[in-house]
């Protein structure tokens, strides 16, 4: 099997966490992996965990890994790779210790409604939009996606309100 870590994913899950206020989860302990080499054709991803004896032993927090399995994974739409990620951030219980919620809590039942709340919104015009993430959640990479035009513009003379950067105008 071959890994590569995925950091642009890394910011849709970090997006979708925060626009569901999944305050249990940290994205900086959320990351994403593509894998090749997998013969299944069925498993779309998988999420693992560090395990509590690993954590204890290296002294290090619990951390989540989503696997996304390039060879069935790549080929879904954009709602589907969307609706996988849901899933696999289900997966992870509000104690974030390294266990997992299973299949009677993550379902497609679930993810499906998620989904649609989450689509929604990305489909609302921004300045209709009831529910923005709040500013101080705010990735600084998305202000620079979103640059002049994003509810996280700063007032004049200040940068983004998560890194203090200045916010750059979008080149196209
Ligand atoms: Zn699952």
């Amino acid at each position: 099997m071959e890994y590569v870590p995925e950091p642009d994913i890394d910011k849709e899950v970090a997006r979708i966490i925060a626009f569901f206020e999944w305050d249990h989860l940290d994205p900086k302990r959320v990351r994403t992996i593509r894998s090749r080499g997998s013969r299944s054709r069925r498993i779309l991803a998988r999420c693992h965990a560090l395990p509590k004896a690993m954590q204890t032993g290296l002294a290090l927090p619990a951390h989540y890994v989503i696997e996304l399995v390039s060879e069935n994974y790549d080929r879904l739409s954009e709602m589907e790779k969307t609706k996988t990620l849901i899933h696999e951030l289900l997966h992870i219980p509000a104690t974030f210790g390294g266990g997992f919620r299973h299949h009677d809590y993550v379902h497609g039942r679930r993810v499906n409604k998620l989904y649609e709340e989450y689509a929604r919104h990305l489909s609302t015009p921004r300045r209709h939009r009831k529910h923005s993430p709040p500013r101080s959640r705010l990735l600084s990479e998305d202000c620079f996606r979103e640059g002049l035009q994003s509810f996280c513009r700063p007032p004049p003379g200040r940068g983004c309100p998560a890194t203090a950067r200045p916010v750059l105008p979008l080149l196209n």
